[in-house]
């Protein structure tokens, strides 16, 4: 088992590596997030032992019960990448250092009200829904510009690009499409320039689909499966929830 995530890692190390090879951009300005949705600790132990530091969690539970074994090792960042209910926010800005997710005003007005209180900031990405597909949160790419705008008032939120999740057994040009889409979305919003706001990170591709986004300029690659090998829950229990109209 042990044996299979350092192999794994190694393996999801070269594809990165002939990737940017490929598109001439720098192995260093691409970091790989390994997403730990129901991965158990020893794999994650595993992992940080293989020098990994970066690490995503889906829901306020799962982050919760992991922190605390993974905080003896201090080089471990935290970072939240799934669908974010306003009434978990709290439990959420405890642990992590960038929110991917931020998809709607509600959910910015509830990270600044709870920021105020903690007298802090947080820097965060935007969600955008490139691939229009009804399953996936996100705010639309024809409300990207608007929403920015929107979260650059809350004086605690520091915007620092954009997240999208690529659209799903589809063609690689189909996924292309969708990053190419958040890399023109970002483009947009720099031309804006509006205050707290940076466009340094693109937080896009996943086990099926990250050579391409880093061929299109990611700058966060976000996997799992490739790593920890497969999830026992389907998907669909992480990104389209019953409770999505919560907010
Ligand atoms: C699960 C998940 C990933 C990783 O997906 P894999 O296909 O297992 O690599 C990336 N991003 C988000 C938002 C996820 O929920």
């Amino acid at each position: 088992m042990s044996h299979l995530v350092e192999e794994n890692l190694e393996t999801v190390k070269q594809q990165m590596k002939l990737a940017c090879q490929a598109s001439g951009r720098k192995i260093e300005d691409v970091k790989l997030l390994l997403a730990t949705k129901t991965v158990p600790f020893e794999k994650l132990q595993i992992a940080i032992q293989a020098g990994e530091v970066l690490f995503g969690e889906n829901k306020a539970q799962e982050l919760r019960d992991k922190f605390p074994l993974m905080q003896q090792y201090n080089q471990v960042e935290w970072h939240f990448i799934g669908h974010l209910q306003t009434n978990k926010v709290k439990d959420v800005v405890k642990y992590v250092t960038l929110i991917h997710s931020v998809d709607r005003l509600k959910l910015g007005q509830a990270l600044h009200h709870q920021l105020v209180k903690e007298n802090r900031t947080m820097d965060i990405l935007v969600q955008i829904n490139t691939s229009y597909e009804e399953s996936k949160f996100g705010a639309s790419p024809e409300s990207a510009l608007a929403l920015v705008e929107q979260l650059s008032q809350f004086e605690t939120l520091n915007v620092k690009g954009l997240m999208t999740i690529g659209k799903l057994n589809a063609t690689n040009e189909e996924t292309r499409h969708c990053f190419r889409l958040l890399k023109q979305i970002q483009s947009q919003i720099m031309e804006e320039k509006f205050p707290r706001v940076e466009m340094d990170i693109l937080s896009m591709g996943m086990s099926g689909d990250f050579k391409v986004a880093i061929e299109e300029g990611a700058t966060i690659i976000r996997v799992g499966t490739s790593v920890f090998g497969q999830r026992y829950l389907p998907d669909g229990y992480y990104w389209n929830e019953h409770a999505r109209q919560d907010d």
